[in-house]
């Protein structure tokens, strides 16, 4: 059975619970979306950024180089190469490798100078070994068409550092290739720049080449120059695929991270920004804790009092039920105490006035029921009984006589009947008169009742007659208790006259014989006798032996 309390209970907590929550759930995922927002334009300024300004660094470096470029002994040098006089040339290429070493101590962004001739041979360099020459595919064609070719900046693990290429071509006074200025510049020059616009809010800007290695980060301390980090190849590509989208990865500092892309083409270059994911949402996760706490305490209060509202209701209906639970079993004795003025209150005082009514209802009907099994009581007794005497009336003497009759039958242990008339009784009351003849009949079957056991019935026959049951009684019993009761009875006292009248008794004694199959004929047997004792004189008993013999005593 489901209870009136749990059912208030539940329902206290979904009202609570679903609003809050609905509301809780779409401020947080609109403000999850504001931050993500403000974060994608703030990412997206810093890519912006570090690309401009790499642009202009790179501009600014093509420049240097382009002047460098136009310088005299450069074209002097590579003028010379093409000559045949082996001394001059090596002179000239010393004077270019004096040249190109002054002009790297003096530019602090440079790593290498190299200068090389028409075919791409290397003639001078500020270093021993400078990096391998990579010229365009086209070159020199290219070189004619384009100007300026930018190599895609990349990792150099001898210097620890990204670089990056600038050749120029070298022009001769009338304007043929001669052959080309190849710089290498220090990729570190621009970080101080990226550097000074992820100081607030707190955050790395990413140089990444094609292959996913991280060349230059506004944070110095992510890249390891032994062996520089590179992000995870399944981030990079989903930053790639998407670039300008927010993305959640695990950053160069070991944490999540929320960043996007910004695929720069020239040079071909990858710039990512990103910002802790932690601090981000650090003051939104705050917010949310706090308010699932609060809803946790909201929850609490709002279901303890729905239990207390519900105790407050289910308590006294309880009650109530085990009440009625006692007086549906017959109990009506209760009585429920109230102290309360609201609806229950009043349900349970009209509750114990409908028991108070029931009890009185219940009193007065036990009152009857017992004054009518009295009168029933006495209606039978009035019914089977005979007024005057007080002894069983005829009909009563029917059915003693067939419930004998029966019971003979059954167990073939017989019983005895006394039929008892009064000798003349006329006489005496016509002489006496008929109060004195009712006085003397009562008297006479009182004296009989004094003669008989308990188990034995008297019944008035009619008139001066009466028949006697004597149970469980052969002839010789039965014969002694008639002889009992003539004797007894010979004096009545008569107290309308107050003096004792002699009366004397003629009595019949039969017992019962299988031939007995009705009342009536063993009450015709019976009356024989008595006749019989009537006509051998009166005041004796008469028994009518079973068929062999007959006699009186
Ligand atoms: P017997 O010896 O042959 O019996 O003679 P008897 O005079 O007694 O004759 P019987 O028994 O036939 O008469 C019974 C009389 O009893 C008849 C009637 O006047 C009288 N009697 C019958 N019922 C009552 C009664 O209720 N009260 C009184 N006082 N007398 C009754
Ligand atoms: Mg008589």
């Amino acid at each position: 059975m489901k209870s009136i309390k749990s059912k208030i209970i539940v329902f206290s907590m979904l009202a609570t619970l679903i609003p809050s929550l609905g509301l809780g759930i779409l401020s947080f995922q609109q403000n999850e979306t504001m931050i993500s927002e403000n974060v994608t334009r703030e990412l997206r300024a810093l890519t912006n950024y570090a690309n401009r300004e790499l642009d202009l660094w790179i501009k600014e470096q093509i420049l240097v180089v382009r002047e460098l470029a136009t310088s005299k002994i450069l074209i002097e040098g590579l003028s010379s190469g093409s000559q045949p006089q082996k001394n001059k040339f090596i002179k000239q290429q010393k004077a270019l490798e004096i040249y190109l070493k002054s002009v790297h101590k003096r530019l602090e962004t440079v790593l290498e100078l190299t200068v090389v001739d028409i075919e791409g041979e290397i003639i001078a360099s500020n270093v021993d070994s400078p990096f391998p020459v990579a010229l365009s595919q086209n070159w020199p064609q290219d070189a004619s068409v384009q100007g300026d070719v930018v190599g895609p900046p990349q990792w150099n693990a001898n210097y620890a550092t990204a670089i990056l290429s600038i050749s120029v071509p070298v022009l001769s006074v009338d304007d043929f290739i001669l052959g080309a200025l190849i710089v290498t510049f220090d990729l570190r020059n621009i970080q101080p720049s990226l550097k000074d616009k992820v100081k607030s809010p707190p955050g790395d800007v990413l140089l990444l080449d094609k292959d996913g290695v991280i060349m230059l980060a506004s944070d110095v301390s992510i890249i390891n120059a032994d062996t520089p980090a590179s992000l995870e190849p399944g981030a990079l590509r989903r930053l790639q695929d998407n670039p300008g989208e927010l993305e959640i990865f695990h950053g160069p500092r070991q944490e999540n991270v929320v960043g996007l892309a910004y695929m720069s083409e020239k040079p071909p270059i990858t710039i990512i920004a990103n910002r802790s994911h932690k601090l981000i949402y650090a003051a939104w996760e705050q917010q949310r804790d706090l308010y699932i706490g609060l809803i946790s305490i909201i929850i609490f209060v709002v279901t303890t009092i729905a239990f207390r509202m519900s105790h407050a209701i289910v308590a006294p209906l309880q009650k109530l039920i085990d009440a009625t639970e006692k007086i549906v079993k017959g109990d009506l004795n209760v009585e429920l105490t109230n102290t309360r003025r609201d609806e229950l209150g009043q349900l349970t005082r009209m509750f114990n006035q409908m028991t108070g009514k029931l009890r009185q209802s219940q009193a007065e009907i036990t009152a009857a029921s017992v004054a009518m099994q009295q009168k029933n009581q006495l209606l039978e007794t009035l019914s089977a009984t005979d007024s005057l005497t007080g002894l069983y009336n005829r009909s009563k003497l029917n059915s003693i006589i067939s419930e004998q009759l029966a019971r003979y039958e059954r167990t073939r242990r017989p019983f005895a009947v006394l039929m008892i008339d009064v000798d003349n009784f006329k006489t005496l009351n016509d002489s006496l008169g008929h109060v004195v003849g009712d006085e003397v009949i009562a008297a006479i079957a009182k004296n009989i009742s004094q003669c008989i056991r308990n188990v034995d019935f008297a019944a008035r026959y009619g008139g001066d007659e009466f028949v006697i049951i004597l149970t469980e009684a052969n002839v010789d019993e039965a014969m002694k208790t008639a002889e009992r009761i003539r004797t007894h009875v010979a004096d009545v006292y008569c107290s309308a006259l107050d003096k004792i009248l002699q009366v004397t008794l003629s009595i019949g004694v039969i017992q019962s014989e299988s031939q007995d199959k009705s009342v009536t004929s063993l009450l015709s047997r019976v009356d024989s006798a008595l006749y019989e004792a009537k006509h051998a004189g009166r005041d004796q008993v008469y028994c009518m032996q079973p068929p062999q013999s007959n006699g009186t005593i």
